[in-house]
């Protein structure tokens, strides 16, 4: 093929071409399978970066790919002026895991915030009696991400973020993650929503206590004011149980979803309770793509495959046993690592100094792993990940570690 012959290495093509917008790293993968990937050189990588949390079933789960492989030659694409099958059944089965409510879909995690964004605003609209403007007021909190759209990053409080893009969206303010008080000392009548990661990802995985969560719920409920969690990371089964929150016994009031939903098809939804649901008429919001059959199979098929592999029950089993030689790795090396924080499959440790390097080291010895918050360095296995694979990473990390002394 003469495509074949004039073609140019990817790492010219990138410098050459790819907006200069990501602090990437200098490999190119070309295939993946279960929880390993390779790149063009041949070199096998354990992949506890899954895209990001969104190779929720690895790479090239025989299940997903059979059911993408199968709608792509029945109907991709038909618009949201028409009803799907796929689209239907996704939404009973999301709103059987979240409780009576609505669900609308849209294709990414930013996607989804602006869409609890919005409802924020009607809801504000409607508290303060048909008054538009008024009561616009979102509490967030301190080192959080939503995303990179001009809603999410009004509702990120990072320079790294937000610089160069003022004026953001009005209305905002941050409380302290786990510190109630904060919170309460923010909200007022004009206060339309409560808004955050229940278990903070690219903030270096902080998770909010069961008890913040719950004293939340109360505020907000007293407040008239909505809760609205992002589990674009935290959830699809990240933490061993499907919704982050569920630890914590509470239910929000509008829930984010994207990353592991689609299982690495762009994917994502926004969940609204019974009460709220009714915000959103014919009109007032949108998505060309949301919710395509391509998508919505691509998701069920991630769904399926968390029931039928239980693996909700594979991280619960085996996360305990990981953390605990984590732990141990963390007290043999205490000279470049502070603590270990997160949940089941969504762990972040945390280093004594900038975590970029750590992460290039470890992708030396073949271990993909993001950083976060700085000093963190991740570990998102995918939820069918193995117990040797988890050791594996401890193996490598443990050899990374030696190798600085
Ligand atoms: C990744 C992420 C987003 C943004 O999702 P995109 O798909 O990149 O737009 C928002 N919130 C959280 C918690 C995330 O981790």
């Amino acid at each position: 093929m003469s495509a074949e012959i004039t073609r140019q290495p990817t790492a010219d093509l990138y410098d050459a071409h790819v907006l200069n917008n990501y602090g990437r790293a200098p490999i190119t993968l070309v295939r993946g399978l279960g929880s390993e990937v390779w790149d063009d050189e041949g070199k096998t990588y354990l992949d506890f970066t899954s895209g990001i949390a969104v190779s929720a079933l690895g790479h090239c789960h025989p299940h997903w790919v059979q059911a993408v492989q199968r709608q792509a030659g029945e109907l991709i694409h038909a618009s949201n002026l028409f009803r799907n099958p796929q689209q239907g059944e996704l939404a009973r089965r999301l709103v059987q895991r979240a409780g009576p409510g609505r669900v609308f879909f849209c294709n990414s995690g930013a996607e989804a915030n602006e869409g609890l964004l919005k409802l924020a605003r009607l809801h504000g609209v409607r508290k303060s009696g048909g008054v538009e403007g008024q009561c616009i007021k979102v509490i967030g909190a301190e080192n959080a991400f939503h995303g990179r759209t001009f809603g999410g990053m009004s509702a990120t409080p990072q320079e790294k973020i937000q610089g160069g893009f003022r004026p953001l969206l009005a209305g905002f303010s941050f409380g302290r993650l786990n510190d109630l008080q904060s919170f309460a000392d923010l909200i007022d009548e004009d206060t339309a929503a409560i808004f955050l990661e229940t278990i903070q990802g690219e903030g270096g995985i902080n998770p909010a206590t069961p008890e913040f969560l719950r004293g939340l719920r109360k505020l907000c409920t007293e407040h008239n004011v909505l809760l609205m969690l992002d589990e674009v990371q935290c959830g699809i089964g990240r933490t061993g149980a499907f919704y982050a929150f569920e630890h914590a016994d509470v239910r929000p009031d509008a829930i984010g979803m994207a990353k592991g939903l689609g299982g690495g098809y762009p994917m994502g939804a926004i969940w609204i309770s019974e009460t709220s649901a009714d915000l959103f008429t014919p009109g007032t919001h949108g998505s060309t793509f949301g919710g395509t059959p391509l998508a919505c199979a691509a998701a069920l098929a991630v769904l399926d495959v968390i029931e039928r592999e239980d693996l909700l029950g594979n991280v619960t089993r085996l996360a305990p046993a990981w953390h605990a030689a984590l732990q141990a790795m963390i007290d043999e090396f205490p000279q470049h690592l502070k603590r270990l924080k997160g949940a089941g499959f969504m762990i972040g440790l945390e280093m004594t100094e900038d975590a970029l390097g750590w992460v290039a080291a470890l992708r030396d010895q073949g271990l993909l792993a993001p950083p976060a918050g700085g000093n963190v360095v991740r570990l998102l296995p995918p939820l069918n990940a193995t117990a040797a694979e988890l050791q594996r990473s401890v193996d490598v990390f443990r050899r990374v570690l030696a190798a600085r002394g």
